[in-house]
């Protein structure tokens, strides 16, 4: 069960990742964060959800989203028998692994209650969760809770502004990316993402459009305009997508399904055609990888000249040993082998040949 979310940034950062281990060195690349914002109910948990490619988040018509919740993909190495160990571990619950996904959603819900309390309480303390899959990208996604208006149960009365400054804390930090979520049968005038992500991004380098529910908008009208930004402009653009319904959800419907039901409704309705990059959880999918390879690609020469001194100091280790006996011969091959290796992967990445990178 693959996650859509960097199918084609896996194998670069695995490769760098191992040009790093045989330099014994650490570092490796430090992706963006990304973060979903929007009104409540428009569709945010279930976005990031279908983009991690599991169910764990709680999502619904009430506000379920009360924490931000800070979730942490770590990569790790496949099962030697080929099976894949996938787990959730909680900041709040230290060494317990979370095998089953539907426990990590419980858990989500009872530790939000926990903090904000049963009755509809906002609050800005974190939950951490996370997630460890030979499936996924070393990234951090954050869900945020959405922009309300009214305040309902134990809300108070300034709750919007609360939950305003609380988004603003995330989206401000210049490297985050922004998924503004808008629920297409919603006025995108008035879309509440929109306007929170243009004041912390005001020239849109890194803010994505997200408009769900496509599948009910009002009939007769679709979403055409609106992907091709001729209602609001948006410089990295909009993906539509066709997220799970409240029905789905209470069916228990896959997520697997869920994506099949998406392509269909975009294959069946003769108004997106031509717009197949617009449309489409793994479009939008695909549209992050590309974001963060270029990502990658900026920060390569500042990694190049780490790998370079990096090198340096082995290679006058080496001369201090004096006279080279066969093993520092060996090690010398070694370093050539990785200097050959590194400088491939690097013109491979920076010519834009990602997509044909083997994951070996
Ligand atoms: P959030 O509050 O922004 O995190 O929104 P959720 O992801 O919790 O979704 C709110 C409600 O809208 C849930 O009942 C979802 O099932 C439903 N929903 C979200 N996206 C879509 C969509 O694309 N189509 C339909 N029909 N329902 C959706
Ligand atoms: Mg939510």
């Amino acid at each position: 069960s693959a996650s859509p979310l960097g199918n084609s940034v896996i194998p670069i950062v695995n490769k760098l990742q191992d040009i790093f281990a045989q330099l014994g060195s650490q570092s490796t690349i430090e992706l963006p964060q990304v973060a979903v914002v929007g009104s409540q109910s428009s569709g945010k948990s279930s976005v990031l959800e279908a983009l991690v490619g599991r169910d764990f988040l709680p999502r619904g018509s009430e506000i379920c989203t009360r924490r931000p919740l800070v979730l942490q993909l770590l990569q790790t190495k496949r099962n030697p028998d080929g099976t894949d160990d996938e787990y959730g571990e909680f900041l709040h619950v230290p060494g317990t692994r979370f095998h089953d996904f539907s426990e990590i959603r419980r858990e989500i819900q009872r530790e939000t209650d926990r903090e904000a309390g049963g009755n509809k309480g906002v609050t800005d303390k974190q939950i951490r969760l996370k997630i460890f899959s030979p499936n996924v990208l070393d990234i951090t996604l954050v869900d945020l809770p959405g922009i309300t208006k009214v305040p309902v149960g134990d809300q108070p009365s300034d709750i919007e502004a609360r939950i305003r400054t609380m988004i603003m804390s995330y989206i401000k930090i210049p490297s985050c990316l922004i998924l503004a979520v808008t629920a297409a049968n919603s006025d995108l005038a008035n879309s509440d993402a929109l306007q929170i992500a243009g004041n912390a991004d005001p020239d849109g380098l890194r803010t994505i459009g997200v408009i769900t529910k496509l599948d009910i908008m009002d009939r007769g009208t679709d979403a055409r305009n609106l992907l091709l930004g001729k209602v609001i402009p948006l410089r990295l653009g909009y993906i539509g997508v066709v997220n799970r319904s409240q029905e789905d959800i209470t069916m228990n419907r896959s997520i697997k399904d869920a994506l099949a039901a998406e392509e269909k409704f975009f294959r069946s309705r003769p108004v997106y055609n031509g717009l197949a990059d617009r449309c489409g959880i793994p479009q939008l999918a695909k549209k992050l990888n590309q974001i963060l390879v270029q990502h990658i690609k900026a920060v390569l020469p500042g990694l190049k000249s780490r790998i370079s001194s990096a090198l340096v100091s082995v290679a006058k280790e080496h001369a201090s040993y004096g006279e080279i006996t066969e093993s520092k011969a060996g090690q010398g091959a070694l370093l050539l082998n990785i200097l050959s290796k590194y400088s491939e992967a690097f013109s491979t990445m920076v010519e834009g040949k990602n997509e044909e990178m083997s994951t070996s």
